[in-house]
């Protein structure tokens, strides 16, 4: 056994032991370090640690901790990126990479299908400190062209909207953007550490919510930045560490353990999602299925290409609005309501009255978030089960 490879590991391996730091006792489950902070053996030991702390050498929980760093490590090696910094939620290591990379007077531009705290971000926080945001349809290559600007620092898109399932071309738009030097920020919860190629296809920055599938029992919240050393040591973690947006070491180690069993959580997930989707087609009831892997997608060309598998989630819109959706919603028997997404357990959300309740009618009708629409997110249990409640539940719709 090495913790320090002498050859490259595939991702699977990775997930299990990269990151690795064990204590004297040799334990084999990572330690949870539920510490806030260290002792130093001697006053010179004290300045020395304050003079050159660093990831094996801490001195606070804010600024790193040993489980912290585990977690940190290991997504990295999964995600491919050369560093990773945990944050306390999803929305901290957006707003994190946001604000530790603008100043007053840069402009942003984002794909307008975006996750309700991330456009608040975008049109509510931004915009008070002197950033430009310009949103746009972002499957919209021409778009992209003619919003980018010389004085553009940020492209940020979900690189799988929510709740419609958008895909955008990763690869399309970072050549877009690099051409004008942004930095290209992806939101990348949706594809996941398992299906994700954003690296490759030319994402600087990729963020997570690790809330979702990397938990994937809904037990904590968190997030984390993954890119290049410099941006995510030198940018990102003086942001973070100075403000509060640090993952806690409890949340760390139930993420750390996540990662282990993640690739097959996600793969079995994306296969029942698979055979939803095809139950689903035409169904009689439906005026459509959003699934990226789906021949009816709208890219669904793109996201062959872009996506080995379709992912977790599909969202469908049921003939008759708010009111069949609601009796579809109260008619599940296994299916629970609710709004988190990648959990072992199905969750069925109905974003027009929940998650996208405040946007303006108008944005919401663009968006395609319609009073009918379901999202599902899928989980663990057995597909047969799944598809019998989700037929039933239509019945009563
Ligand atoms: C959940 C989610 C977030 C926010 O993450 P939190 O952990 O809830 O803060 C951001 N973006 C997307 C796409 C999400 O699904």
């Amino acid at each position: 056994m090495k913790d320090t490879p002498s050859k490259p590991r595939k991702p699977r391996t990775n997930a299990v032991h990269a990151g690795i730091r064990r204590s004297q006792f040799g334990e084999v489950s990572e330690a949870m370090f539920l510490t806030q902070g260290f002792v130093y053996p001697t006053a010179e030991d004290a300045e020395e640690r304050f003079l050159n702390s660093s990831r094996e050498n801490f001195i606070y929980a804010r600024y790193g901790n040993p489980t912290v760093a585990m977690f940190e490590d290991r997504i990295a090696a999964l995600e491919g990126t050369e560093d990773a910094f945990a944050c306390a939620s999803g929305m901290a290591a957006v707003n994190g990479t946001m604000m530790s990379i603008l100043k007053a007077g840069d402009h942003v531009v984002a794909a307008r299908a975006l996750f309700g705290s991330c456009l608040y971000i975008l049109e509510e926080i931004l915009p008070r400190f002197g950033v430009e945001v310009t949103l746009i349809d972002g499957t919209d290559l021409e778009a992209w062209k003619a919003a980018l600007r010389p004085d553009t620092r940020v492209a940020f898109f979900e690189t799988i909207s929510n709740p419609t399932l958008e895909v955008i071309d990763i690869a399309g738009v970072a050549d877009l953007a690099h051409a004008v030097g942004a930095v290209v920020v992806v939101d990348n919860v949706f594809a996941t550490p398992t299906y994700s190629r954003a690296l490759e296809l030319g994402a600087d920055v990729i963020v997570y919510s690790t809330t979702k599938h990397i938990d994937g029992q809904g037990r904590c919240l968190g997030g984390v930045i993954c890119g290049k050393q410099e941006f995510v040591r030198g940018t990102a973690e003086p942001y973070l560490k100075h403000t509060g947006g640090s993952m806690s070491p409890f949340n760390a180690w139930v993420m750390l353990k996540g990662l282990e069993h993640l690739d097959l959580r996600v793969r079995a997930q994306t296969d029942t999602a698979t055979k939803v989707a095809a139950a689903l087609d035409g169904h009689p009831k439906l005026v459509r299925v959003l699934y990226p892997h789906d021949r009816s997608h709208p890219q669904y060309d793109l996201a062959i290409r872009q996506m080995e598998a379709g992912g977790t989630v599909l969202s469908f819109d049921i003939k008759g609005g708010k009111d069949a959706a609601y009796r579809f919603l109260n008619a599940l028997e296994i299916i629970i309501i609710s709004n988190n997404l990648g959990d072992a357990k199905t969750i069925a959300t109905p974003p027009y009255t929940t998650t996208h309740q405040r946007l303006p009618e108008d944005r919401k009708a663009a968006l395609g978030i319609t009073p009918g629409l379901i999202r599902l997110s899928c989980g663990l249990e057995d597909t047969g089960d799944l598809i019998d409640d989700i037929l039933n539940a239509l019945d009563a719709a």
